[in-house]
């Protein structure tokens, strides 16, 4: 049957895959600084190259920035867009680096082999595992088992300032049935991860003006109020004593997980003992009754990302502060409405003003979580085909941080995202001495070629 001749197909052609991707690698993308604007662009050439060799229709798109490359190669059945990025973060500190990070090499270590250089996992490596399963499939069959778009990005690592116009310009030329994002990483080296609930993001400074400038505190302390007091009493009362946040509503919109998911949680071989051992704690500090992976994955959070005012300098000085200020964070799921969390924290900022004082906020982005719908059929189709090729059965999960392209795409194509990704913890992605687990690569490029075939059978 043809999946098993492509599987082999693939395993015969490795050497190849890893010259291709080393090639790849010594494009210098560094999308954020425009001394590489050059390089970005011969970057996104090879992919339109490569593209064209493996039979896709496939060109460069101008935007106000570096290119977006876009391919399309028709099949039948279902329609998935990939989604990847061609640029890559800089190098420095480059006196970190054991060897230049734009001549990658393979190296042994005692994992195992890894492809070493910049964006070998962060994101050449991995786009690339897509396009090695469409290069197997075209050799094999001649053709692809689904109809496939491409769409590479060149400034992933910059922000994506034209990602969203260039999506509202083209947007029917790049709507599917499914994207397939391959940028994230897997949960332990064994067991391949499809990411479906990604937090969202609500972002405030606060100041509070107590007096209308710095006092003495001997001639002061007392009648005098201090706006860090009121600012700490504030902040403390954001918690409760078993870590829930108390703002009112704050959990409205968190859905509880589906059982599916949570006994896929709770069988993993992950441990909050070694992933909070890692950093130096021991107990998990967030809701109680909640499992470390829970709170990272499917529960809001509120954290004080930075606090000060008065005299932070060397020695001491007897101060009063006029101000205090701070820089809160919340990370949201479900369906909790960015712009309520961010009244109701000024509301509970306000609640605590005494008199006297005022208050001044600063608002940094309001994004609300994403979360996929695995009711469809893709979901279970890749998560089979997942499980087939790795040792440990694909699991969903989530991911604390944000990944903005997931949102995009779902609200303006319309589409739900797969993320799926072979990175993992160690490969030191946007550090020095970035790698890419040859392993990773090879039974990465396997996957893709079992999804595409799945999703054939199961998806269309
Ligand atoms: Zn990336």
């Amino acid at each position: 049957m043809s999946l098993d001749s492509v599987l082999a197909h693939i395993d015969a052609d490795q050497d190849k895959a890893q010259d291709r991707l080393l090639d790849l690698l010594r494009i210098q993308s560094i999308s954020t600084d425009s001394a590489y604007k050059e390089e970005c662009d011969k970057a996104a050439d090879w992919l339109v190259q490569d593209l064209e060799s493996l039979g896709f229709d496939a060109s460069k798109r101008p935007t106000p920035g570096h290119p977006m490359v876009i391919g399309h190669q028709d099949g039948d059945g279902i329609h998935v867009t990939f989604y990847g990025h061609y640029d890559v973060q800089p190098v420095d500190p480059l006196e970190l680096w054991d060897n230049p990070p734009f001549e990658p090499a393979i190296e042994d270590t005692p994992n195992g082999k890894v492809i070493r250089g910049r964006g070998s996992s962060d994101d050449k490596g991995q786009l690339m595992t897509f396009l090695e399963a469409c290069r197997a499939w075209k050799a094999v069959t001649g053709s692809l088992p689904v109809k496939v778009s491409i769409f590479f990005e060149g400034e992933e690592e910059s922000g994506s300032p034209s990602l969203v116009p260039f999506l509202k310009e083209n947007a029917e030329e790049l709507k599917s049935d499914i994207t397939l994002i391959c940028d994230t990483g897997m949960v332990t080296p064994k067991t391949p991860s499809i990411v479906t609930m990604l937090r969202g993001l609500v972002g405030q400074q606060v100041t509070i003006t107590g007096p209308s400038k710095d006092l003495h505190s001997g001639m002061f302390g007392g009648p005098a109020r201090n706006p860090i007091r009121v600012l700490n009493k504030a902040l403390a009362a954001l918690h409760d004593d078993d870590g829930a946040v108390t703002l009112p509503g704050f959990y409205d919109g968190v859905p509880e997980l589906p059982e599916q998911v949570a006994e896929q949680w709770r069988n993993l071989d992950w441990s909050a003992e070694s992933f909070l051992g890692d950093v130096g704690l021991s107990v998990p500090a967030g809701e109680k009754d909640r499992s470390a992976i829970e709170q990272i994955w499917s529960r809001p959070t509120c954290d004080v990302n930075g606090i000060w005012g008065g005299y932070t300098g060397e020695g001491s000085k007897t101060v009063i502060p006029s101000q205090a200020h701070a820089k809160v964070s919340f990370r949201l799921v479900g369906t909790q409405d960015p712009h309520k969390i961010r009244a109701a924290f000024q509301d509970h900022i306000r609640t605590h003003l005494p008199a006297d004082c005022s208050v001044d906020f600063i608002d940094y982005g309001a994004a609300p979580a994403s979360n996929m719908e695995i009711n469809h059929p893709a979901f279970e189709a890749a998560r089979t085909a997942l499980s087939d090729e790795w040792e440990n059965d694909g699991v969903y999960v989530g991911c604390g941080g944000s990944i903005p392209i997931a949102g995009h795409f779902q609200k303006i194509l319309g589409t739900e995202s797969m993320l799926i990704g072979f990175g993992q913890d160690d490969d030191q992605i946007h550090s020095p001495n970035e790698k890419y687990d040859l392993r990773s690569f090879h039974k990465g490029i396997r996957s893709w070629a079992r999804i595409l075939d799945s999703l054939s059978r199961n998806a269309g």
